[in-house]
C-alpha cells in the first residue's frame, strides 16, 4: 500500500546542505543554510551556553515534564526581551506568551490558530521570503499571498508595492514581516518606512505577524532589533510574534523559542493563551526543557546576561567584515563596472547577490560554492580567508 507514495522533493535550504555534503571537492564552500560558523568555518557553542549548561548539571535539574504552556521563566524572559522588561503590556498582562518549537514551531502554532478562529483569513507574505513560511501556511491550510517587497532593478526594498499590496488586501488580513535582517534579501524598511507601514496596517484592520529569528544578531544589538515590534506595540496594536533563538543564542537543535499574542485586555490574553495550548496539547503535548532552561538561566543572571550580549556582538561583528570583505573583492576584481554597494547596505547573515538560478547553479557546478538557487548566500558560513575566491566566483557566474 505504501507503493504509490511519490518520492517528494528534496528541501530547497536543507536540500542544499546534502549536496554540499556530497561533493569531495577541497575548495567546497556551503553557504546554503543560515548557520553560524567560526573564521575557521566550524559550528560555535556560544560560552554563556556551556555556562548555563553547567549550572544546570550542578543544580542537579530534572527533566520533568513542562507544563503545555512551557517554562514559566522562559516564558517571562522571552516576552521581556522581545517587548522591554518596562513595557507596560506586560505588567497589563495584555500578552499571550507560550513556548513554542523554535521559529518554525511557533510560526506553525499560530497558523493553527488563524485556522481556526479566523476561517477563510488571509495571510500576506512578502516575496521574495523564507521558503519554509509557504509550507507553514499551506499545511496549516491558511491561504496566503504575496506582498511585493524586493524590487531587483534597485535591489533594494519596493516600499510602493509594499504599500500598495497590503492597501490591497482584504481588510482584517494576517500581514507577515521580519522584524529585522529580511530572509533572503537582507533589505529592512527604515524607521520612517515602518511607520507609514504600520499607518495602512491600522487604516486596513489588519493584524501584523511578526516573525522575528534574528533578535541581537542582526545588529548585535537585542533592542535594536525588536525596534520594529516594539514600534507597532507601541501603538495599541493586537499583534502576532514568532521568536527564536536559534541564531542569537545558537541553540539550532534545541528548537527553542514562542508565540506571543498581543491581545487588547488581560482576560482576552487569557483566553488566547487556553486556546494555543488546546491546539500545542494534540500536536506535541509540551516543549523540550533543555533550551528554554539554557535561555531562563542566560538572561535571568545579569553576568551571563552581558556575556550572551557580547557574544552576540561579535558574531554580528565577525558577519560585518565578511560583508565588508566580500564587497572589497569584488570591487577590486570586476572590471565592468558594476556598483556591488547594495552588499553593503543588506543586514544580517544573508546577502542577496541578484544571481539568477542559472548563475547560482554555476557557482555549484563549476565552483564547489553551495547557495540557494534564488542567488542567497549565507555570510555567516563564509570566512575573510575565502572572499577572494567567492568574489572571483560571483564575477564569473555573473559575467556568464
Ligand atoms: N523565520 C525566519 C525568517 C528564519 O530565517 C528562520 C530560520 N532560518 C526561522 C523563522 C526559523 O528557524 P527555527 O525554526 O530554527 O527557529
Amino acid at each position: 500500500r505504501f507503493e504509490g507514495i511519490t518520492m517528494a522533493p528534496p528541501d530547497p535550504i536543507l536540500g542544499v546542505s546534502e549536496a554540499f555534503r556530497a561533493d569531495t571537492n577541497d575548495m567546497k564552500l556551503n553557504l546554503g543554510v543560515g548557520a553560524y560558523r567560526t573564521e575557521e568555518l566550524q559550528p560555535y557553542v556560544l560560552d554563556v551556553v556551556k555556562k548555563a549548561e553547567n549550572l544546570m548539571l550542578q543544580r542537579g535539574e530534572n527533566k520533568e515534564y513542562l507544563p503545555i504552556e512551557g517554562l514559566a521563566a522562559f516564558n517571562k524572559a522571552t516576552a521581556e526581551l522581545l517587548f522591554g522588561a518596562d513595557n507596560p503590556l506586560l505588567k497589563e498582562q495584555r500578552v499571550a506568551t507560550v513556548q513554542g518549537l523554535s521559529g518554525t514551531g511557533s510560526l506553525r502554532l499560530a497558523a493553527a490558530l488563524i485556522e481556526r478562529y479566523f476561517p477563510g483569513a488571509k495571510v500576506l507574505i512578502s516575496s521574495p521570503t523564507w521558503g519554509n513560511h509557504k509550507n507553514i501556511f499551506n499545511d496549516a491550510r491558511v491561504p496566503w499571498s504575496e506582498y511585493r517587497y524586493y524590487d531587483p532593478k534597485t535591489v533594494g526594498l519596493d516600499f510602493e508595492g509594499m504599500i500598495a499590496d497590503i492597501k490591497d488586501a482584504p481588510e482584517g488580513s494576517f500581514i507577515l514581516l521580519h522584524g529585522c535582517a529580511h530572509n533572503p534579501t537582507g533589505i529592512d524598511p527604515t524607521p520612517d518606512q515602518w511607520e507609514k507601514i504600520a499607518d495602512v496596517i491600522q487604516e486596513k484592520n489588519h493584524i501584523p505577524f511578526f516573525d522575528v529569528a534574528y533578535q541581537g544578531f542582526a545588529s548585535g544589538s537585542l533592542d535594536t532589533d525588536a525596534a520594529s515590534v516594539r514600534l507597532f506595540a507601541a501603538r495599541g496594536m493586537e499583534l502576532f510574534v514568532a521568536q527564536s533563538y536559534s541564531k542569537n543564542l545558537g541553540l539550532y537543535a534545541e528548537r527553542i523559542g514562542a508565540m506571543n499574542v498581543v491581545c487588547s485586555s488581560t482576560d482576552a490574553a487569557v483566553r488566547v493563551k487556553s486556546q494555543l495550548k488546546r491546539l500545542a496539547r494534540p500536536m506535541y503535548s509540551n516543549p523540550p526543557i533543555h533550551g528554554a532552561k539554557i535561555v531562563a538561566n542566560v538572561v535571568g543572571d545579569p553576568t551571563l546576561f552581558n556575556e550572551w550580549k557580547a557574544e552576540m556582538e561579535m558574531m554580528a561583528g565577525r558577519i560585518k567584515n565578511v560583508r565588508q570583505k566580500l564587497f572589497d573583492s569584488l570591487s577590486a576584481k570586476d572590471k565592468s563596472g558594476k556598483d556591488w554597494s547594495f552588499i553593503l547596505k543588506q543586514i544580517g547573515m544573508f546577502s542577496f547577490t541578484g544571481l539568477n538560478k542559472a548563475q547560482s547553479e554555476n557557482m555549484t557546478n563549476k565552483w564547489h560554492v553551495y547557495l540557494t538557487k534564488d542567488g542567497r548566500i549565507s555570510l555567516a558560513g563564509l570566512s575573510l580567508a575565502k572572499c577572494e575566491y567567492l568574489a572571483d566566483a560571483i564575477i564569473d557566474s555573473y559575467h556568464n
